[in-house]
């Protein structure tokens, strides 16, 4: 609500100590709301009110803590606050003129904590002989009132209701983010197993890999060795091969020697039997002889013999 400061001439500075405890209702009763306005600040003006609205404008004249010279009751007037609103006999008040007061009621009954009813809401005339607020209806402003209270109830309790859906869609967010959570803990409780887990056979890999460079540099010790070794192998058999080659040459030489002697043996041999041969007949001749000389001999000794 857009409140229009304006000012009057007439009005009492504070309240004498009393409080608010009435809302006066009053009408313009000619003219409309800057007719009252032109009034309120003519010079030598005698009369004010605290507000005048006219559709959804809202005048304002005298503060609320000050007094406005409004009811023609002086009690009265330190204890109330004075509403004008635009309507003449022929022109009664628009709804939204009526709208516009309930709502500037409405406020003004919470800041000074009165109850919306009858009591507090008065029209100019409870207070002296007037016919103010003519046309104006206290008791649809009050309904108008109540009517925007309970809209406003319900779009409390609406907002309430949402609100607490919106708190129930929480809790249960919440509550699933914990059973994530849970969930997440007990992932990360596995995870982290499998990468001790993991760490231990990377370890034994490791170890493995070390087990694995050492055989391989036996190998390649061994695979030195058996080269060389190989070499030397084949530098030996280069040699025996030529050492077969000289002893098969040796070998067919002590072969044609060996026929060359085999020669001469056999020469040896058919030049021995003939000497044997000779040497045979020899030995006949001579044993022939040495037969005839034994038997001579044998001869000779039984000469003998005989002579004796
Ligand atoms: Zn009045």
């Amino acid at each position: 609500m857009n409140i229009i400061w304006k000012g009057a001439k007439a009005f009492t500075k504070g309240r004498e100590g009393k409080t608010v405890k009435h809302i006066v209702i009053h009408w313009v009763g000619q003219g409309d709301l800057e007719t009252a306005n032109a009034w309120f600040n003519r010079s030598g003006a005698n009369t004010s009110a605290h507000y005048g609205i006219e559709n959804t404008r809202v005048y304002q004249w005298v503060k609320d803590e000050d007094t406005a010279w409004a009811v023609g009751n002086w009690v009265g007037n330190t204890e109330s606050i004075s509403i004008e609103h635009s309507a003449t006999p022929d022109r009664p008040a628009t709804e939204e003129t009526y709208k516009t007061s309930a709502e500037l009621i409405q406020s003004l009954c919470t800041k000074y904590n009165l109850p919306v009813n009858t009591n507090t809401i008065k029209p100019h005339k409870f207070y002296s002989a007037t016919s103010c607020p003519g046309t104006m209806d206290i008791n649809k402003i009050i309904k108008l009132i109540q009517g925007e209270d309970m809209t406003k109830i319900e779009e409390l309790e609406e907002d309430i209701n949402k609100l607490e859906a919106t708190l129930e869609e929480k809790r249960q967010k919440i509550k699933e983010l914990e059973d994530e959570k849970d969930k997440f803990e007990d992932l990360y409780k596995m995870e982290l197993g499998k990468i001790t887990l993991a760490k231990e056979m990377i370890k034994t890999l490791e170890n493995d890999k070390q087990d694995l460079a050492n055989s391989k540099f036996e190998l390649n010790n061994l695979n030195e060795k058996l080269a060389e070794e190989l070499h030397m192998l084949s530098l030996v058999k280069l040699r025996v091969e030529s050492e077969k080659e000289e002893l098969e040459i040796g070998f067919s030489q002590l072969q044609d020697d060996y026929e060359v002697l085999k020669g001469k043996y056999q020469d040896c041999v058919n030049a021995n039997k003939a000497s044997i041969l000779s040497e045979l007949s020899l030995n006949q001749l001579l044993q022939e002889i040495l037969t005839r000389v034994k038997n001579m001999l044998s001869i000779k000794q039984i000469s003998k013999e005989g002579v004796r």
